[in-house]
């Protein structure tokens, strides 16, 4: 369906093409025309916009983002080639796309130069590292799809395209966010902290598939270790911030699901709908290191894909409650522990009182901000326990408290979602 409209969008956009290219330089800002997803209609627009931050009309590079085309690589940028679009100058100096390639292009660069306002706006735009490199891969050749990969040391993002009828992710503005969100964290939090080493060899660690390793392999991995835990904590809060920093820019709880339609039909009571995730408690110490170790354990000879976590305490579960997750590697449990993060962050912001937050932002850019600029607080504890002691929720409450954040509110709605028997770092603990 979706694609259909496009279809139609685009024989109609060339209809419109007319005049005759004539020469661009010097132009600061262009009028063009942009696709956008309208996530309440669930249908595309075209719609005409201006650009104000390309120097060349016909080269997605500056001060944000520089994009570029790639063929199949996904790693490396030796072969890509700085995006050209192809634009014809219609009339009233409207630069029209000439292709869907450009279209599509445009659109997404337009989406960078948003969000790029949109961090100065809460001043945030010093916390990460610009111009962006982007690079859309192309359609035929590649072996990937349905997928953006952020690669962090690096501070490229890679859009996949999109075989499914899902929202193709460089349409997406909040994937967009999330993605750039997961290069401003490691930014601020992890670089330096990790050799490249470290972080490749964690990295693999979290992606390995528990329920295809050998008994011998699985005797091996189960002592526990640290720094597998706090890798794994890490991660689960990188990707809550992310989600959380998605919904700020885009309003919409769900625009994970709109590109990950798979993502629908999983666990409830984890799913990635920022506000709607708070169905189970946000994990303990002790409840996450026994999520890690049950990954860790599941048996290939059973169903092979569910895990049974179980879940005690909070005034709702009463009894203990199991939950199958449909997990078998530490990197898909932390796409399920982040909707708890972001939802946590959203239940922490619709309570900060509204003479707290300046007029011109709205509670959520106001929390994003503080969340953001306690972040290299947070650093300085992730340096202290990254190889000693087990991270915990206490440390992001313990820096929020910093900026102020933590009222009794705050405290209850915390204590009221969270499985952790510690007194809540910054709160009365007769709360
Ligand atoms: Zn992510």
């Amino acid at each position: 369906m979706k694609h259909f409209l496009l279809f139609y969008l685009i024989t109609h956009l060339f209809l419109l093409i007319g005049c005759e290219y004539k020469s661009d330089k010097n132009l600061k800002n262009i009028k063009t025309l942009v696709l956008e997803y309208n996530f309440e209609s669930d249908r595309y627009e075209i719609n005409k916009t201006q650009i104000t931050s390309l120097k060349n009309p016909r080269k997605l590079k500056s001060h944000i983002a520089n994009f570029y085309y790639n063929k199949n690589e996904i790693q490396s940028l030796k072969k890509a080639q700085p995006l050209t679009l192809n634009l014809v100058k219609g009339s009233s100096d409207l630069y029209l796309p000439e292709d869907i390639a450009s279209l599509t292009a445009v659109s997404a660069y337009k989406t960078y130069e948003l969000l790029w306002q949109h961090h100065s706006k809460l001043g945030i735009e010093s916390y990460s590292v610009w111009p962006k490199q982007v690079v859309l891969l192309d359609q035929k050749q590649t072996v990937e799809v349905n997928n953006a990969i952020h690669i962090s040391g690096e501070n490229k993002t890679f859009y996949l395209p999109f075989e499914s009828n899902d929202l193709p992710a460089h349409l997406n503005p909040g994937l967009i966010a999330h993605e750039e969100s997961h290069g401003l964290f490691h930014e601020i939090v992890i670089k330096g902290l990790m050799s490249d080493n470290e972080i490749e060899e964690w990295n693999a660690l979290l992606s390995k598939e528990y329920k295809l390793s050998s008994s011998e392999e699985l005797f091996a991995m189960n002592e526990q270790r640290l720094v597998e835990y706090n890798y794994t904590f890490l991660r689960v809060l990188n990707e809550g911030i992310a989600d959380f920093m998605g919904y700020t820019f885009t309003n919409v709880p769900d625009f994970i699901l709109r590109s990950f339609s798979f993502e629908q039909g999983s666990e409830l009571r984890f799913n990635r709908i920022v506000g709607k995730s708070m169905m189970a408690p946000l994990p303990s110490v002790d409840q996450l290191q026994l999520l890690i170790n049950n990954i860790k354990n599941v048996k290939s000879d059973t169903d092979g894909l569910h895990v049974k976590y179980l879940l005690p305490k909070s005034e709702e579960f009463q009894d203990q409650v199991v939950v199958e997750l449909n997990t078998t590697s530490l990197l898909s449990l932390s796409y399920r522990l982040s909707g708890l993060v972001s939802t946590m962050l959203n239940i922490i912001s619709e309570n900060i009182p509204q003479d707290q937050v300046p007029q011109v932002l709205t509670k959520k850019e106001y929390l994003l901000q503080k969340v953001v600029t306690s972040l290299p607080k947070f650093r300085l504890i992730l340096n202290k326990k990254l190889k000693t002691q087990r991270l915990s929720f206490n440390d992001l409450w313990s820096v929020l408290l910093d900026e102020k954040i933590i009222n009794q509110d705050i405290c209850s709605a915390i204590k009221n979602n969270w499985d952790e028997n510690q007194p809540i770092e910054g709160c009365n603990s007769e709360e």
